[in-house]
């Protein structure tokens, strides 16, 4: 994995030395010298991160800032503001532009790379959940209409100076909920428990080491996405490093400077809330690869794909497997007399019919239109065509009631095959059943019909 650094810095000499450094750590960089060129760039797709000088001619830093993040095309490439160390409004309007992190010049080298590695993996893991995103094609807007704010953010402080934790909470309190815990352990309990946006760490604890905290909450699987701010003082570069390898995502020195700390926590909130989207889209978007919409019931590719694992367990185990494929008789007149809305209301009643009547292990499709499969692990022909016998009278029992309130009575056919383990594939099996099913409307319908061996 090589990261592409964009470097901009209308100073050339500048531009050489941050290059020389990341060229030295194996990073592809590329360099120019002015905003509209890098927003250019970015456009087009060619920069991982961006190392951004806040003082520029013609288009500072923090319009260039802005702009990326205005822009959904480069909102989520992380820019670094590059700042002057006397200048510290720098980085809170840096940070307001939307910037991800800054350094200050003259820039150390073990924070460049730190903080470079961090972003590069952040933007590598929202690539890939994006790029799945739009694999499936079910167009999902990966990020929704609106981007997530930073603000409201639920806020675990772990601090054991009364002071600092009411400095903290003051001037948090009116953006954020914010929950003080002195103890380690009991933080790691609460965070486990409940869900954080982010989690405020002193690395300077009395009785505890801050950054064994850091280290937990990374390893558990419920606080793993959960980032980390850590607090420490100027002189302690050395637990600042430690922290930044175990996986702290941002710090804060102290003293605090409190619109450092307002604009830190926001934009650590807003990336929670941005990654926990795109989980979200990629979890809903793998159940609609899999889920009939209508019925809720799995698809015909969920089927295709399980069908094949059960049929193998079959055949290893030597335990019977049968399928059923249930159709439902002269749907078409449904839809024609009575709409389409009707046709779905039945088609939905339907589902719950079969639902009732199959169990827990067995796995019920809709293959499309009105067309349904049941495949029933353990269990053999005799049984099979005793539940499709079963099913056939939930169908034709009882009325189905639909939307403009007409009682429909519905009936479906039923083709019954039990899996043979000399001669079945997984297809031939569905084959067979479809062939019994097409006798069971040949022989006059509301039937269930077995298949031939
Ligand atoms: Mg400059």
């Amino acid at each position: 994995m090589s990261a592409r650094i964009l470097v901009v810095d209308d100073v050339p000499a500048n531009l050489k030395l941050l290059e020389a450094r990341l060229r030295a750590e194996y990073f592809e960089v590329a360099c120019v010298n002015n905003g509209p060129e890098a927003i250019e760039i970015c456009a087009r797709g060619q920069a991982d991160i961006i190392l951004l000088d806040v003082m520029m001619p013609g288009m500072d830093g923090f319009e260039v800032c802005r702009r990326l993040k205005a822009d959904p095309r480069t909102a989520y490439i992380p820019v670094v503001m590059v700042t002057a160390l006397d200048q510290p409004a720098d980085r809170v309007a840096g940070l307001e532009a939307g910037a991800d992190d800054f350094l200050t010049k003259p820039v150390n080298d073990i924070a460049l790379f730190t903080r470079v590695r961090s972003l590069v993996r952040l933007k590598m893991l929202t690539d890939e959940l994006a790029m799945r995103v739009a694999s499936t094609d079910m167009g999902v807007d990966p990020l929704g209409r609106d981007v997530p704010t930073g603000e409201n953010g639920r806020i675990l402080l772990v601090d054991d100076r009364p002071s600092s934790v009411n400095r903290i909470t003051t001037t948090l309190a009116a953006h954020h909920k914010v929950s003080v815990e002195a103890n380690p352990q009991e933080a790691l309990f609460l965070a486990a428990d409940r869900d954080f946006d982010l989690a405020i760490v002193s690395l300077e604890l009395e009785a505890y080491d801050g950054l064994r905290l850091c280290s937990q909450l990374r390893s558990l699987d419920r606080t793993r996405m959960l980032p980390i701010l850590a607090m420490v003082s100027p002189d302690d570069n050395t637990k600042l490093l430690r922290g930044l390898d175990i996986g702290v995502n941002d710090y804060l020195m102290r003293p605090l400077d409190k619109n450092e700390l307002l604009a830190r926590v926001k934009t650590q909130v807003r990336r929670k809330r941005f990654s926990d989207r795109l989980r979200d889209t990629v979890q809903l978007t793998l159940e609609m690869a899999m889920t009939d919409g209508l019925t809720g019931l799995h698809n015909r590719r969920y089927l295709e794909r399980h069908l094949t694992s059960l049929v193998d367990q079959s055949l290893t185990s030597g335990k019977p497997l049968s399928v059923l494929i249930l159709d439902i008789d002269h749907f078409k007149s449904v839809n024609d007399t009575h709409g389409h809305d009707a046709g779905d209301d039945v088609l939905r009643a339907f589902t719950d019919r079969i639902r009732r009547s199959v169990r827990g292990i067995d796995l019920a499709c809709r293959l499309g239109g009105e067309e349904f499969v049941v495949v029933m692990p353990d269990t053999d022909e005799s049984r099979a065509m005793e539940v499709g016998e079963r099913l056939r009278e939930a169908v034709a029992a009882e009325a189905f009631t639909v939307a403009d309130g007409a009682a429909l009575w519905v009936t479906a056919s039923i083709g019954v095959a039990t899996l043979s383990f000399s001669s079945d594939t997984p297809q031939s099996m569905l084959k067979r059943a479809d062939v019994a099913l097409y006798r069971a409307k040949n022989e006059g319908r509301n039937r269930v019909a077995a298949a031939a061996a």
